[in-house]
């Protein structure tokens, strides 16, 4: 599968735009700077840039491996010390792109072999993408470069197929060996990422993320829903995207419709770092779509 030779331009203009996101959001992540400002500013970049977010802007601290975005009422700053992954996601038409990396924030630098483990992951789980090599291969090298630095890989998270509207499309992309079966087709568009930790190496379900997703069309017969059917489809959206009285009053309403995302914890409480590009397979290897583009 993948996008045609005709759909591609998009894929790799959305995958731009998510790259500068992300890096927007590292430099945007200080000693002192709201977690909602920080994810409202990256989001009005993408929709500046003429896409959409893919999904709301991850701003996951700590122990908190993925899926926390702040609420509409998020008080919270970001301090000195704090390990946060930022993981965006830009979509031009339901051409996905999903990228993300690690920043310590205000220079600690006490988790840098940490941040490094997750970074040298995702380039050794790139470095085996090509058109016909086993999923397999990809968990064995994001393993072996994490646990070389002394961490261990999170075994129940997982890169993932993207195909147009669909984040996670049905295959997933281990980081570890013994958890996938099958071979990469040429053209398919995948997302890598390793999540290092100091912990035990596994997640639980932490509160509610304030992130929520369509299973279905809800139908026309609830207007407000409907609406906002037809603005996020079944990409998950962040509360915080739809805020308004009415929207919140509907979105109560359909609530066991709705799929609702859990933070996802390290079971140990140890600290997670997370780096993700999405690649394109190519007949010799990956194009990185997310990778960045200035200096
Ligand atoms: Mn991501
Ligand atoms: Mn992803």
């Amino acid at each position: 599968m993948g996008p045609t030779a005709e759909e591609l331009p998009r894929w790799r203009a959305a995958a731009r735009i998510a790259s500068r996101a992300r890096d927007l959001g590292v430099g945007l992540v200080v000693p002192g700077a709201r977690r909602r400002d920080v994810a409202d500013q990256i989001e009005a970049f993408i929709r500046a840039e003429g896409a959409e977010p893919a999904f709301p802007t991850n701003l996951s601290r700590n122990d908190e491996a993925a899926h926390f975005t702040p609420g509409p009422d998020d008080p919270a700053t970001f301090g000195a010390g704090d390990l946060v992954k930022v993981d965006v996601g830009a979509h031009l038409d339901g051409a996905i792109a999903d990228t993300a990396d690690t920043v310590e924030v205000g220079g600690t630098r006490r988790y840098e072999n940490l941040i490094r483990a997750a970074r040298e992951g995702l380039r050794a789980g790139i470095a085996e993408v090509r058109a016909g090599a086993e999923i397999e291969a990809i968990g064995r090298a994001v393993a072996a470069a994490i646990r070389a630095r002394g961490f261990k890989p999170i075994v129940d998270l997982t890169g993932h197929s993207i195909e147009r509207y669909l984040l996670h499309a049905g295959t997933s992309i281990p980081n570890v060996p013994g958890h996938a079966s099958g071979r990469l087709s040429e053209g398919e568009i995948i997302a890598i990422e390793p999540f290092a930790t100091n912990g035990v190496g596994s997640i639980g379900n932490g509160p509610f993320g304030n992130i929520l997703r369509f299973r279905a069309d809800p139908g026309p017969a609830d207007p407000v829903l409907a609406r906002l059917y037809g603005r996020f489809r079944t990409l998950p959206f962040a509360t915080r995207w739809a805020d308004a009285p009415e929207e919140r009053e509907a979105l109560r309403r359909a609530r066991r419709t709705l799929q609702s995302y859990p933070v996802f914890v390290e079971r140990g409480h140890g600290w997670v770092a997370q780096a993700e590009h999405t690649v394109r397979v190519g007949a010799a290897g990956a194009e990185v779509l997310s990778a960045p583009v200035g200096p």
